[in-house]
């Protein structure tokens, strides 16, 4: 067998790129060049053929041609040297490795040679390689072809060395139904007739770029066109939806000239075209020139959407087209480096977003992602932003919060430190140095460090390669003739005993409370303490503009000092304060009457940021009451507490509301609902009643929350009519949204009914799979779900492609919260489950643990303050 070994013994992101030190599987003997394809798929059978002629380079003598291939048969392979052609001998297929092996007579010589190989595989359902994409129209199946590459599957599709560093052009043809579009990543010739309705289209031969990126959707498509800056745009639909398309279309203009404009390269590609299918495998996916979206992330309809969707469409679209630069023109090298790719296409969509939409305040809400994220960095699971990744299941792995939230988050701490300016001119530098190649982490810092003469690495490299972040503690000194500051810091950790003390280089923005743009900018960067000289008589507040991805904890007079400021800080800082003091209860650092407090100040007069933060903090409490008998008494107490926000805003509209007070309203509506207010179950009905005779009577803003609590409380005769309702229903959105409140029904009977779903056909495969977590968790029937998974847990299994595989069980486990059940679950995995869930299934286990250990610290105190406050 052929050695492949990993190279990646361990991060690298100290060295710039080079291709021979880039980690991966193959052997890089033998590097494309360029790969010339011809595919001709058949759904009626659910299969495909396909050919292609690779030109390589055989960089070192070898005798053996390694690439990927999984699930293919190649029925023939030939190799063209200068000499002449010679049949390849059968491969050596390895399912294991995902590789197919040919081994040689003779000894290959370094030069140029091509290889012809011919090939056949099966289309699934299982959004993976080229995948059948199903729908519902008009109550008839309907389907297309779509394919979803990243991180490892575009080896499902044609042999090919998929590895990111294997950059190559693509020359791909097709042969389809002539009532078919077809569109890739670069434009189409005309069809030409091949067989009485079979045409064949090729596609214009691509820039160099890696395997993961290359795309293919065949369907019967509508579409709408427009153009930027000298670029054809279209957006491709599933009938019926070209106008929900519209707004996709505006964003996009904006955002590919805001991005022009930003990277100094101009979009690279001739045109942009962006797809929207029902059933895909990713919200959206990148693919250079073709990103295909999953129709509620890239539809809106002004009529019935919410303007959660409206938001998250801008989002993603921009995120996506960020990705045409960062991810596409410069790639990654090896999966390690995957945040380059997702922490910035994170961190330049929501800025984008942000400058197209200053009023949804979106770095506000981005501090909800941030959070998330510290809160799983803070655990003993957690990893560096940078690691080792050995094989396709490490590289799946990555895609988590980690690499996108955290890899947001730093980036903005680094641009904040650096400033706007000279961090976009290490971008355009790093952009042109590396365009149509690779780089890794290191490259980027050497680019922000040239524009901005700063020792970038040094202080980022902390950041990127330790897991975890600090925590600044800050403290007071009055004994000297003036009155310090005192500030140190250590690793921030939640349920972790054992963690290693790092440090970090923090540039800590601080200054008095309500001043957030004028504060000094101190580098605390080892373990001595520094000091800093204040009038006695102000507020202190650190990360003064919330841009630094690390906590704050202050001593006890000056947390005094800080609430009493409350009322005079920015809304950032007040979002910041109750985030951390949160983070701080659940690491036992301060009691959680500290957080209760402050919450209740804040709430006399909350903006929505603010309101939801703490919505998001009772709504865990809640998940911790669940079997306590305080529950109900708790959620009588939320909902005093809630009621009084909902009233001003009302139920419907009121003309000139901002975006955020139409989330808001939302959102209490929501938790009132969970909470069980006798008075919001009463109108939701009552909505939902004039809804089923004219449904333009439900404003979409109201749609999710309505049927949620209608759904959460339903009997018999509502609950099947909200079924059949979800099951015809034409919209994505609203199909998932009653789904949704199909899932969280509290009834047992009718929960046992939500699962049945999950073995039939009426959803798309992952979805009516992923129906037990919901009505695990949403539900609140663990021990129903968990019974019923653990007996059809083949079928749901094959509903998955591989990365959702991982996080299924564990998925269903997090509605429990007692430690026997993390036992239970890992017992379970290992007898039961392949061993690439075993780091999804350690962080469900810990966080089962961390619940069970809080519940029993907090929850005592938590009832405490509430019963106090009735
Ligand atoms: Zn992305």
């Amino acid at each position: 067998m052929i050695a492949l070994a990993f190279t990646s013994a361990f991060v690298r992101g100290e060295e710039p790129f080079s291709f021979d030190n880039t980690p991966g599987k193959l052997p890089k003997d033998i590097v494309p060049i360029r790969y010339s394809i011809d595919l001709a798929p058949n759904l009626d059978l659910a299969t495909f053929f396909g050919e292609e002629v690779i030109e390589v380079e055989v960089v070192n003598p070898t005798q053996k041609i390694v690439l990927n291939s999984l699930g293919l048969e190649i029925t023939h392979g030939t190799l063209v040297l200068a000499s002449g052609a010679l049949s390849l001998p059968a491969p050596r297929i390895d399912a294991a490795e995902q590789t197919a092996s040919f081994t040689l007579k003779k000894v290959l010589e370094p030069g140029r040679c091509t290889i012809r190989l011919s090939f056949a595989g099966k289309l699934t359902e299982a959004p993976e390689g080229l995948y059948i994409s199903r729908f519902q129209k008009d109550g008839k199946d309907r389907r297309a072809l779509a394919t979803q590459f990243e991180a490892t599957d575009a080896r499902r599709m044609f042999p090919c060395w998929d590895e990111p560093v294997f950059k190559a052009t693509f020359s791909l043809g097709v042969t389809v139904p002539s009532r078919f579009q077809v569109v890739s990543n670069m434009p189409a010739s005309a069809p030409e007739p091949v067989l009485s309705d079979l045409v064949k289209y090729r596609f214009a031969e691509s820039p160099k770029m890696s395997t993961y990126l290359l795309a293919l959707c065949i369907g019967d498509f509508e579409k709408i066109e427009d153009e930027v800056d000298g670029i054809q745009l279209r957006i491709f639909v599933t009938p019926g939806k070209l106008e929900q398309a519209r707004y996709a279309m505006e964003a996009t203009k904006k955002i590919v000239r805001f991005y022009n404009e930003y990277f100094g390269v101009k979009y690279p590609l001739p045109k942009l075209d962006q797809v929207a299918l029902p059933s895909t495998g990713a919200g959206g996916m990148e693919n250079w020139g073709c990103i295909v979206y999953n129709d509620n992330a890239l539809l809106y309809d002004p009529a019935t959407s919410s303007q959660q969707t409206r938001e998250r469409v801008f989002a993603v679209v921009a995120h996506e087209i960020a990705h045409q630069w960062f991810g596409d023109l410069v790639t990654m090298a090896w999966w390690d480096n995957l945040w380059l790719n997702e922490g910035f296409a994170s961190w330049m969509g929501t800025k984008a977003t942000d400058h197209f939409n200053p009023d949804w305040k979106v770095w506000l809400r981005a501090s909800g992602s941030k959070n998330a994220a510290m809160r799983l960095d803070a655990r003993a699971t957690t990893h560096p932003i940078q690691r080792q990744i050995a094989n396709e299941a490490d590289a799946i792995d990555s895609f988590d919060e980690i690499t996108y939230s955290k890899g947001q988050a730093v980036l903005r701490m680094i641009e904040s430190w650096l400033g706007e300016d000279p961090f976009r001119d290490g971008i355009r530098g790093y952009m042109k140095e590396h365009a149509y190649s690779s780089s890794t982490t290191e490259d980027l810092w050497r680019a922000l460090a040239k524009s901005s003469g700063k020792p970038v690495h040094d202080l980022a490299s902390g950041w990127t390669e330790q897991p975890g972040f600090p925590v600044v503690r800050l403290g007071l000194q009055t004994e000297s003739p003036d009155t310090t500051v005192t500030l140190s810091q250590e690793r921030f950790t939640i349920h972790q005993l054992d963690a290693a003390p790092l440090l970090w280089q923090i540039p800590v923005v601080i200054g008095p409370a309500g001043d957030p743009e004028h504060g000094a900018v101190l580098l605390l960067k080892g373990k001595d303490p520094e000091r800093l000289v204040f009038d006695p008589d102000i507020a202190i507040k650190a990360n003064l503009g919330d841009r630094g991805y690390f906590r704050s904890e202050y001593s006890a007079p000056l947390f005094k000092r800080l609430r009493k400021a409350v009322p005079h800080l920015a809304e950032v800082d007040r979002l910041n304060l109750l985030d951390d003091t949160w983070a701080l209860v659940e690491a036992g650092r301060t009691p959680p009457a500290d957080y209760l407090d402050l919450a209740d100040a804040i709430a006399d007069h909350p903006t929505p940021t603010e309101l939801g933060q703490i919505i998001g903090v009772l709504g865990y409490i809640d998940t911790l009451e669940r079997g306590t008998p305080n529950q109900a008494g708790f959620r009588a107490w939320a909902i005093r507490f809630l009621q009084p926000h909902l009233a001003p805003l009302g139920w419907d509209a009121k003309p000139g509301e901002t975006p955020l007070e139409s989330n808001l309203r939302a959102s209490l509506i929501r938790a009132l609902g969970l909470f069980g207010d006798p008075g919001t179950l009463r109108e939701a009905r009552a909505r939902f009643v004039q809804f089923l005779e004219d449904p333009a009577s439900l404003n979409g803003n109201l749609r999710g929350p309505v049927f949620l609590t209608v759904g959460r409380n339903a009997d018999d005769a509502t609950w099947e009519k909200m079924h059949s309702l979800a099951r015809n229903a034409d919209s994505f959105e609203q199909k998932r949204a009653l789904y949704a409140a199909l899932t969280s029904v509290r009834d047992p009977e009718l929960a046992a009914k939500a699962l049945a779903l999950a073995l039939t056909t009426e959803l798309i495969a992952p979805d009516a799979a992923r129906i037990v977590a919901r009505v695990s968790f949403d539900g609140e029937h663990p021990d129903l779900a968990w019974n019923f998974a653990r007996e059809h847990l083949e079928a749901l299994l094959e509903k998955l492609p591989a990365n959702g595989v991982n996080d299924y069980v564990p998925g269903i486990f997090r509605g429990f919260t007692d430690a026997a059940r993390a036992d239970e679950l890992e017992a379970f995995a290992k007898a039961n489950l392949p061993p690439a869930v075993s780091h999804s299934v350690a962080k469900a286990a810990d966080e089962i643990r961390f619940q069970a250990e809080f519940k029993q610290r907090a929850l005592p105190e938590i009832d405490a303050w509430w019963k106090e406050k009735k």
